[in-house]
């Protein structure tokens, strides 16, 4: 999913236009289409933390959204339930990118650029002197200038003084492929395609938000709606194997499609898990890494972070070689805990 409106902060709002843009112009440089903008539904709690935050980030940067009435939720996404006593908002601008090629196509240019990728190989051991920094991989031994970490759910291994502000946990999802009797059958203009549906973000109490991603022509398997819910699950080690998605997972979020997404409801034909890597304010951190000078940091994105990462490719860029960036982005620094 990719939003502008952006209830965990409306300090987000200008980063993840900057990252608008930078898809788009992904787009351009690679002829691909990446970014499908079928809108944003948001349902919720008028009072709550989500829909007033989605308010106020549209307010405070001027984003462009519509706030729905049963009765036009209705006739533009007949799709959708409206949970009782609810607020429906839509984000025309938003929609949902696909990273695997994205991050195909930015490791592409990359290496039109003259970086070389190393793939297959574990960094073991990063060690700052005075005028250089060392890493050691499984392989080889590099010499740098600096060093940018962004390892995920893996990131306190290589810098153990974050330890204890990052979290794994398990995230199981699953593909939903709507039943014939849905109001409109799967594929191109069904009931769950982004011809007609939008991506969605939908309170549903003490369970936990709900949201999906709907089909699209150019789906890479596996196909159906992607739906998962935005809680951090369990805590996990992120080498250890991870536990598939149970029975009960994949019904509660078939379950979830039945109540919430009644005409594009149907079976889980396919599941999978995966990591969030959370921090204690879910904000993600993104700085020079602490007591280092030439090792930079950006992790911790609690489940929020893709679509920020050209963004935060800059960022990066700007601190290893400037020191510091104009970009926004002082209320994600590690100091802050
Ligand atoms: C179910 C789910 C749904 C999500 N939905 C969205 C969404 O809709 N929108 C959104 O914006 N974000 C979403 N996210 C969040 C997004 O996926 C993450 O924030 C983002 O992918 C994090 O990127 P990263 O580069 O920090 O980590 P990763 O993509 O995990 O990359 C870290 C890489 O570092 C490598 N690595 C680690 N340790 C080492 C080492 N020692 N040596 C060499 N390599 C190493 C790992 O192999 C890995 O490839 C979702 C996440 C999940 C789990």
């Amino acid at each position: 999913m990719v939003r502008e409106t952006y209830f965990e902060s409306s300090d987000y709002v200008p980063l993840v236009r900057r990252a608008m843009d930078q898809f788009r112009e992904l787009e351009e440089l690679t002829g691909e289409r990446l970014l499908r903008r079928c809108g944003v539904l948001y349902l919720g709690d008028p009072g709550g933390a989500v829909m007033r935050g989605v308010g106020e980030s549209a307010d405070r940067h001027a984003l462009a959204i519509e706030r729905l009435d049963e009765g036009t939720l209705r006739r533009r996404f007949p799709m959708f339930a409206m949970p009782e006593g609810a607020q429906a908002i839509f984000e025309p601008g938003g929609g949902f990118v696909r990273p695997e090629r994205c991050i195909r196509a930015w490791l592409r240019l990359a290496e039109g650029h003259g970086a070389s990728i190393r793939e297959g190989e574990r960094v073991e051991s990063i060690e700052e002197g005075a005028k250089s920094v060392v890493v050691e991989t499984d392989a080889e031994r590099y010499e740098a200038g600096a060093v940018i970490i962004t390892a995920g759910a893996w990131t306190s291994q290589l810098l153990p003084r974050l330890g204890r502000l990052l979290r794994a946990t398990r995230q199981p999802l699953a593909w939903i492929e709507p039943d014939a009797g849905a109001n409109g059958a799967a594929g191109a203009g069904g009931a769950g395609d982004a011809v007609s549906c939008p991506v969605w973000f939908i309170e549903d109490g003490d369970r936990g938000p709900f949201y999906g991603v709907p089909t699209a022509d150019d789906q890479d398997p596996p196909h159906g709606l992607k739906v998962a819910r935005h809680v951090p699950g369990e805590s996990i080690d992120p080498d250890a194997p991870r536990a598939e998605v149970t029975e009960h997972e994949r019904r509660d979020l078939e379950d979830a499609m039945r109540r919430l997404v009644p005409g594009a409801a149907g079976r889980a034909t396919a599941a999978a898990t995966c990591l969030y890597t959370m921090t204690p304010d879910e904000h993600f951190i993104i700085d020079r890494a602490p007591e280092r000078r030439r090792t930079f940091v950006a992790c911790g994105f609690s489940g929020h972070g893709f679509k920020f990462a050209p963004v935060i490719g800059e960022i990066l860029a700007d601190l290893v070689q400037k020191g510091s960036t104009e970009l926004p982005c002082g209320f994600l620094r590690a100091s802050r805990f």
